[in-house]
């Protein structure tokens, strides 16, 4: 459906609106036809009695029937209809091969650019001092793109979570920027302004800070360290080897515990690095129709889990992510499918913890999502403007989730501590 057919039609019905009405009545008649897969002419229909009041009160209330009636009316979030076919993902199955790699002049003897040289040889190649402009203007070439650079500023810092929620007290360092999957709730896609992937050389100088540091321990026996913020832990890691580094540091510091956080199955260089009871391997999941149709070129469900009981057998600890929890018919049961199948596979007791999140995205990944994924089905949930100014569904969508995924974890993984990720305070303290 084109975005000035919608228009055209809104404009044909109501003849007389301003720009501000026009683009409110067209953002839910898309939204709906999106979502029920039927046309403006078939929701709305020519009527001289038509009002802009009583066509959008009609719409709120088809495209949001949960929260038509309870929800603020300013919490509703309605804009532009902007659609760009040439900002549409590339699905299209390839391996990561970049096509130009940049590695600063002060890093060029690294065991990494060794190793990059090694792997890419019909890259294009470019030594750079650290100021040059890399990446696409797209970020769905980002891929294209790979910079090999020396990390100065950014080793440590506390999770910034999200203004308002209630932390878990988790650390991060930023072991790299972009990823080569795609899924479509990705915040890199409207976070990331440097369209390539980076990835720095200096790993020791990370692993360093780390003994300087004091670490908040949050409800968890001991700090948790992780990796996969601004990219997937494990993805490149057959290139970057970082696990090499960073399981042997950690072993020899038990009182802390680090995280690598994945939807890969590359696990070979933590098989080869050895177990350690204080390194957990997490893996993302969620129900089968999230992880088929929105993240793209993942492994699927069950090779995940069967790279976990790997990891399990050579001495780590495992983690769970559910995250993001999506809405839409039938979710209750496909999420107790994902947690059944977790059960009859995974070794249970070396399960050290499980979160759950809902899905959530700020205003511009919205927007974001619906240009580079149009076919999604992820967005077609009811989304609200939120206390911390990003979207999630309203307070009891949430809380039906949690209700019902809490304690089937906690029923299913006893000895596991299951928490809530980026909350409401009072909501998290209602499920803690
Ligand atoms: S695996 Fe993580 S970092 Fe990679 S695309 Fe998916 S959500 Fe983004």
């Amino acid at each position: 459906m084109l975005v000035h057919q919608v228009e055209q039609y809104v404009q044909q019905v109501l003849p007389a609106l301003g720009v501000n009405k026009l683009r409110e009545i067209s953002r839910l008649l898309f939204e709906i036809c999106k979502r029920e897969g039927t046309t403006p002419q078939e929701i709305l229909q020519p009527d001289k009695n038509l009002t802009f009041e009583s066509v959008k009160k009609t719409l709120l209330k088809r495209r949001y029937p949960v929260n038509f009636k309870t929800a603020a009316k300013n919490r509703f979030y309605l804009p532009k209809l902007e659609l760009d076919p040439a900002l549409q993902a590339d699905l299209s199955a390839r391996p990561f091969y970049p096509k130009t790699v940049y590695i600063e002049t002060s890093v060029k003897d690294s065991e990494l650019a060794d190793r990059v040289k090694k792997a890419f040889p019909l890259a294009e190649f470019k030594e750079t001092d650290g100021k040059t402009q890399v990446g696409s203007a797209n970020f769905s070439r980002r891929t294209d793109t790979l910079l090999i650079h020396k990390e100065k500023y950014d080793f440590l810092k506390p999770c910034p979570c999200s203004c308002g929620s209630a932390g878990c007290g988790y650390n991060l360092i930023n072991l790299g920027f972009g990823c080569r999957f795609e899924c479509e709730y990705c915040f890199l896609q409207q976070y990331q302004n440097l369209h390539a992937v980076l990835l720095p050389a200096n790993v020791d100088e990370f692993l360093q800070k780390i003994d300087d540091a004091h670490f908040n321990k949050g409800p968890f026996d001991r700090p948790r360290i992780g990796s996969g913020e601004f990219t997937d832990s494990l993805v490149f890691d057959d290139l970057t080897h970082y696990s090499q580094k960073i399981v042997p540091f950690f072993r020899a510091r038990p009182h802390l515990q680090f995280e690598f956080k994945t939807k890969s199955v590359n696990i070979g260089g933590l098989l080869e690095a050895g177990g350690a009871e204080n390194v957990v391997t997490s893996w993302s999941v969620n129900s089968a129709r999230i992880t088929n149709e929105a993240e793209h070129f993942t492994p699927g469900l069950t090779e995940r889990l069967a790279a976990a009981c790997q990891t399990a057998k050579a001495g780590y600890r495992l983690g769970f992510h559910f995250d993001p929890v999506v809405i839409y018919p039938g979710w209750k049961e496909e999420y107790a499918r994902t947690v059944q199948e977790m059960a009859d596979t995974l070794p249970i007791e070396k399960i050290a913890w499980i979160s759950v999140g809902t899905l959530r995205f700020s205003r511009e990944l919205k927007k974001m999502i619906e240009n580079r994924f149009p076919q999604n089905f992820i967005l077609d949930g009811e989304f609200l403007l939120d206390f911390d100014g990003k979207m999630r569904y309203g307070d009891e969508e949430r809380r039906e989730v949690y209700s019902f995924m809490m304690p089937l974890l906690r029923k299913t993984f006893p000895k596991t501590h299951v928490y809530l990720c980026m909350e409401d305070p009072q909501i998290a303290k209602d499920f803690w």
